[in-house]
């Protein structure tokens, strides 16, 4: 692991992605794209909760993300349209499903936060940096409010707000844009704090001032992978910048 700049702490804002960022929910999202995706006919072998949603799904849009693994699958897999069912015939369907079981792993279980991210979210907090979360989810703000981090946020982009704004998913930077828009500071002033591939990319391609990229599976290869795809820096934990301290410019 490289030791982190104080970098971090020179930033104007910083835009944090929310699930497997803030919130310890990209697992129950990999668990209800494993119950969507084995149901469905040719997929073989079975979705892997771990290599595949890193690969395939993690950071985009819930069509993007169906679409994308199916078709590393070698399935032909029609798009369907937002009338469809649950179910396992379009992409459409598939998507519908694992939202249907998402919400349902939801109701059976809360969301847990990242201690280390709450702290650091206190800590700028303090330092006078403004921070916002995004998220491709529509989920985001209730998870967000659900945990008891809302409040530490000035401002949250979720996936309500995209589908309204016709913002793209990941890589597009729109998402972490619209967030720097909203904290009234330029791209180039803020950092973007994320874990998934087409993240570090989305913030690489959106100019931010720094990627920092959050390796929570330490695979073989997460880090270097995380790496080529934009992040300046990788950490395992955010509560590796507070032992860097707070050492803004001019101090
Ligand atoms: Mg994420």
């Amino acid at each position: 692991m490289t030791v982190p700049e104080p970098e971090l702490w020179n930033c104007r804002a910083v835009v944090f992605d929310t699930d497997g960022v803030i919130t310890d929910s990209a697992g129950v999202h990999a668990s209800a794209w494993k119950e969507a995706f084995d149901t469905v006919p040719g997929v073989d072998p079975p979705f892997d909760a771990g290599e595949d949603y890193r690969r395939h799904v993690d950071g985009k849009s819930r069509l993007d993300g169906a679409a994308a693994f199916l078709a590393a699958r070698g399935l032909d897999t029609p798009p369907g349209g937002p009338e469809d069912e649950p179910g396992t015939g379009t992409v459409a369907a598939v998507a519908a499903r694992k939202e249907q079981i998402f919400v349902r792993m939801l109701s059976e279980g809360g969301v847990d936060v990242y201690p280390g991210t709450v702290r650091l979210l206190l800590a700028l907090h303090d330092a006078g940096v403004r921070c916002a979360a995004v998220s491709s989810s529509r989920h985001a703000r209730d998870l967000l409010s659900r945990a008891g981090v809302r409040s530490l946020l000035q401002t949250v982009v979720d996936g309500n707000d995209m589908a309204r704004l016709g913002l793209p998913g990941k890589p597009d930077p729109a998402l972490f844009l619209e967030g720097a828009r909203r904290l009234s500071v330029e791209p180039g002033e803020a950092a973007v704090v994320e874990d998934a591939l087409a993240g570090v990319e989305a913030g690489r391609n959106g100019g931010s001032r720094m990627v920092v990229g959050v390796d929570r599976t330490a695979g073989p290869t997460s880090e270097d992978d995380l790496r080529d795809h934009g992040a300046d820096i990788v950490v395992r934990d955010l509560d590796t910048f507070l032992s860097t301290g707070r050492k803004r410019e001019g101090e």
